[in-house]
């Protein structure tokens, strides 16, 4: 057995980040900047008023909450008007928020503080404002010249919002590698048909592309496949050429029909672990023509453990992001979690919720690598390290997986 943290060093640190690609903003979300953006122009691109009023000279109102001032209408200008209605000393123009100020003006008086007459010709304001009120200057958000994202940002909806304020169509990003995705095994069957002796289920293959597409990976579903080294080298084939990244489920413990590590084996540039942790020891990791392939226990607990430890992390990485692991907190136990010392670090299937400021776990259900349904149920990870297991009130590193419940 080799330890986690060696087996995560190999298989991640085998994994580089996607060459840069130009796509459209549109479709740039969740990608990583592979570029500097700086502003070719202001934002906002003109002086304007951030409330509906009236765009006045601030000294005309001087005076104005103990005697109201009465201004004359010059004109209304609204947001996309071209704002080109002088305001003299004595003038206010009526103002919609996101119009330009016009000339002369240096101030806005907010609309609930003013008074038109019913003719619409004069409008008497009852405050003093001072330069500047309620002006949003030119450049205010963003300076022509600045630099407003360094390349290794993620795009989030709010940078997309910049690079179209900016005018941006285009921009070059760390795309997400495309991932493709087998199970393999003969006892596995498709759909809802009357089982067989011996048959159960693929319930894998499923899961990997549902845990690939929740967190931003475009799949490509590569089937089934028999226990068979002809029919698994074609799909590992298929994958290497179609994809930037292949994940397969099952075939790599210590089996007589184990045929994925035999075929990777032969034909990629791989590596077959056994890792020093529980559950998902076995792992088989290589690249095929250049392209990785992350080999996962077939045990479906195992294999989204293993998802979590090694594949994640790496799809993270080559899509160019930093912080590639899944959060990580102390916790307190809120029961025993009892196991026998075997070499290994246990990842216990928890419930976790944060209360009087800590994060608190208790199990999730049954524990074995093929109940899965305490890994559904969970919503978390807990590391218990190799020994007696956990008392109630001892504190242990907690993976977080997903929200609270
Ligand atoms: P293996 O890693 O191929 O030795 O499989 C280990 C265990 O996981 C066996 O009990 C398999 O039947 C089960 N298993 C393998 N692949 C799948 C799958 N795609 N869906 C559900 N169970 C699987
Ligand atoms: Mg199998």
């Amino acid at each position: 057995m080799i330890p986690l943290d060696e087996a995560r060093e190999y298989v991640i640190g085998s994994c580089s980040p996607m060459a840069p690609r130009s796509v459209a903003v549109a479709d740039s979300v969740g990608a990583v900047l592979a570029e500097d953006i700086h502003a070719v122009e202001d934002i906002p691109p003109f002086a304007n008023t951030a409330m509906d009023g009236f765009a006045v000279q601030a000294a005309d109102t001087a005076g104005a909450d103990s005697t109201p001032v009465t201004l004359r209408i010059a004109g209304t200008i609204a947001a996309g008007a071209p704002g080109d209605i002088v305001v003299e000393s004595g003038a206010a123009v009526r103002i919609m928020t996101g119009a330009p100020m016009p000339p002369g003006a240096d101030a806005v008086v907010m609309v609930e503080r003013t008074k038109a007459s019913d003719d619409g010709t004069e409008v008497v304001v009852d405050l003093e404002v001072p330069v500047d009120n309620h002006v949003r200057p030119a450049g205010d958000d963003v300076k022509v010249g600045d630099r407003v994202f360094t390349a290794g940002a993620e795009i989030t909806p709010g940078h997309l919002g910049v690079l179209l304020s900016l005018g941006r169509t285009e921009v070059s990003v760390i795309a997400r590698p495309l991932v493709g995705v087998v199970s393999t095994g003969d006892e596995l069957v498709v759909g809802p048909q009357k089982l067989g002796p011996g048959q159960i289920r693929d319930s894998n293959r499923g899961t990997i592309l549902a845990l690939l597409a929740e967190a931003g990976f475009a799949t490509v579903d590569l089937g089934l496949v028999a226990d068979d080294e002809a029919a698994i080298e074609e799909a590992m084939r298929r994958g290497a050429a179609e994809c930037d990244a292949v994940v397969t489920s099952g075939g790599v413990s210590m089996g007589d029909f184990d045929f994925v590590k035999a075929v990777l084996s032969r034909i990629a540039d791989m590596r077959w672990m056994q890792v020093a942790i529980r559950p998902a020891k076995p792992l088989a990791f290589g690249t095929l023509d250049g392209t990785p392939v992350f080999g996962l226990p077939g045990n479906p607990v195992s294999s989204m453990v293993s998802f979590e430890l090694f594949a994640h992390p790496s799809l993270r990485k080559m899509s160019g992001q930093t912080h590639i692991d899944a959060p990580r907190v102390s916790a307190i136990a809120e029961e025993d979690m009892l196991r026998r010392p075997d070499g290994k670090t246990h990842f216990a299937r928890v419930i976790w919720r944060y209360e009087d400021g800590a994060y608190r776990i208790s199990s999730a259900g049954a524990q074995g690598s093929h109940q899965l349904s305490a890994m559904a149920n969970a919503n978390g990870l807990a590391l218990v390290v190799d020994g007696e297991g956990l008392a109630a009130g001892d504190t242990c590193d907690l993976m977080i997986l997903g929200a609270e419940r």
